[in-house]
């Protein structure tokens, strides 16, 4: 089989049986043929008789078995330099319709398919097995054979998941499994993604199947996280958002895989759909850390929580490498009784509800790091701040397993901790600010890898205990209104004291002093 796009390198030949060979394209342009035949009568002259030569050899051991021939491999003295940049099918005299794209040929035709097919470059491997040169057949065989008989295929969106998926509980009583799945366009032509399954790669069932606009809703292009597309232009990058409901932990697979269907444009060597399996990764099993509230009281509301928020899709080029830090994060916003986020002045810190409240330490824990001095933004009117000031006023705990807590925008002037200090759980290390990169009071709360807001990778995580007060509006509604004058509401559905979960996007929760 053949089958090319420009600048690829994939070929096989597929024997048959006695003198004849099979050449199997994707395409069925004779025009194309026609082309292609006189191109390369042009590029054989004076080389014609180490072609044949060479191709007599390949043949002669592929002959013996089905066998795949890589672009660059020595089949015998001919060394295989690249294949064209179309797709041949080799139609001498002979019409392809209704054969479908399987093609015996005689051996007169052998030579001219072969001849559309690869350019040989000179006599003699320059590398390869003894096995290759002397054309002794199985040996070769066995080697240029794609593993488990996999059929080679042109794939265009590759799929990488760059972190290993990890899970936790929400507030919805279900276990979520989450991740990116990173697709690079490594086609010259756009690329839809239609659709994307998640499969536990080893019972190979699947575990959530995304399509329309579910799968619109859960991709972007990499650093777009707020614009859903399905659509890929060349050489783009593009991330699904995974957020794989499960009912129990037991449930979470060791290793998941992803078949994934894409559509290319009609008029290509390429069929129009193509569905592939990829992706593969191993799944953090563990559980997720179980931690104590970081802050007091009621009236939390979770903004920006998993999965959907801002947060979930902030992947950021640090350092060379992209980071996923804030993949959990939570920014806490308070309401008071009446409902309210700001009562008063807006343009003042202290009409927040959550500004100036106590900030505790999640666990017994290291203090690694502990920033002060930096001054609180106006709320609704911050001022730009560089990376190094976007934290504001913070703390990092490094937990016992290993894990780090990370606090921001804490108010001037309070934060009561210095690096190195040893806290304890429930501890007060600070109290909530509007400082770095904010626009209003809140605590910015997150766990990660390593001990830095940025460089390190998000981690899920428990609270141990708090109460359930109900659901406000997504991010998108609460905007759309005055704080001031409109109280937030409250969907009380599910309400009640929960253990070891995490609020999910736009819960609002109450906790307990440790
Ligand atoms: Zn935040």
């Amino acid at each position: 089989m053949i089958s090319q796009l420009p600048g690829a390198t994939i070929l096989r030949y597929q024997d048959t049986s006695g003198p004849s060979v099979s050449c199997e394209t994707a395409g069925g342009d004779s025009e194309l043929l026609a082309r292609l035949v006189t191109d390369l009568k042009v590029r054989l002259t004076g080389r014609q008789s180490d072609f044949i030569r060479g191709l007599g050899d390949g043949l002669s051991h592929i002959r013996s078995s089905e066998r795949h021939v890589r672009a660059g491999e020595c089949i015998g003295e001919t060394h295989i330099l690249r294949l064209r940049s179309h797709s041949c099918d080799l139609t001498e005299g002979e019409p392809s319709m209704g054969r479908g794209p399987y093609i015996r040929r005689s051996a007169r035709a052998i030579s001219i398919a072969a001849s559309a097919c690869v350019i040989v470059v000179g006599a003699g491997c320059t590398s390869g097995t003894a096995a290759d040169q002397t054309g002794s057949g199985s040996t070769a065989a066995s080697e240029t054979a794609p593993p488990n008989g996999q059929i080679e295929q042109f794939t265009p969106a590759l799929m990488t998941v760059p972190t290993p998926p990890r899970w936790f509980t929400g507030t919805d009583g279900r276990v979520h499994l989450v991740y990116e799945l990173q697709l690079t366009n490594a086609f010259p032509i756009s690329a839809t993604i239609t659709e994307v399954a998640v499969r536990d790669a080893g019972k190979g069932t699947v575990l959530q199947t995304l399509s329309g606009d579910q799968l619109t809703a859960a991709m972007s292009l990499l650093t777009s996280g707020s614009q859903p597309t399905t659509e890929l232009a060349p050489s783009t990058v593009g991330v699904v958002w995974l957020d794989v409901p499960l009912d129990k932990s037991s449930a979470v697979p060791s290793r998941i895989d992803h078949q994934l269907t894409v559509t290319v444009p009609p008029g290509l060597p390429v069929p129009e759909s193509i569905t592939t399996v990829g992706g593969a990764s191993d799944v953090y099993t563990n559980p997720p850390i179980v931690i104590g509230p970081p802050l007091e009281g009621s009236g939390w509301f979770a903004v920006g929580s998993c999965c959907d928020g801002p947060h979930r899709r902030t992947a950021q080029p640090i350092n060379n490498q992209l980071w996923v830090a804030q993949r959990f994060a939570i920014d806490f916003n308070k309401i008071n009784d009446q409902g309210f986020l700001v009562v008063g002045d807006k343009s003042k810190n202290e009409s927040w509800p959550t500004y100036d409240q106590p900030v505790l330490a999640v666990a017994d824990a290291e203090v690694t790091t502990a920033q002060d001095g930096f001054p609180d933004q106006v709320p609704e009117a911050p001022t730009p701040v560089t990376i190094d000031q976007a934290d504001g006023n913070h703390v990092i705990l490094k937990l016992a397993d290993g894990t780090y807590a990370f606090y921001a925008h804490l108010k001037p002037g309070s934060v009561a901790v210095k690096s190195g200090d040893l806290v304890k759980i429930g501890q007060q290390i600070g109290r909530t600010g509007n400082s770095g990169s904010s626009t209003g009071a809140h605590l910015h709360f997150q766990l990660m890898d390593r001990p830095s807001a940025l460089v390190a990778d998000g981690l899920p995580y428990e609270f141990s205990s708090f109460t359930l007060t109900g659901h406000g509006p997504t991010l998108a509604d609460l905007t759309t209104t005055d704080p001031a004058t409109t109280p937030v509401t409250i969907n009380t559905t599910g309400a009640g004291p929960r253990t070891d979960q995490l609020p999910l996007s736009a819960d609002i929760v109450g906790f307990q002093t440790p």
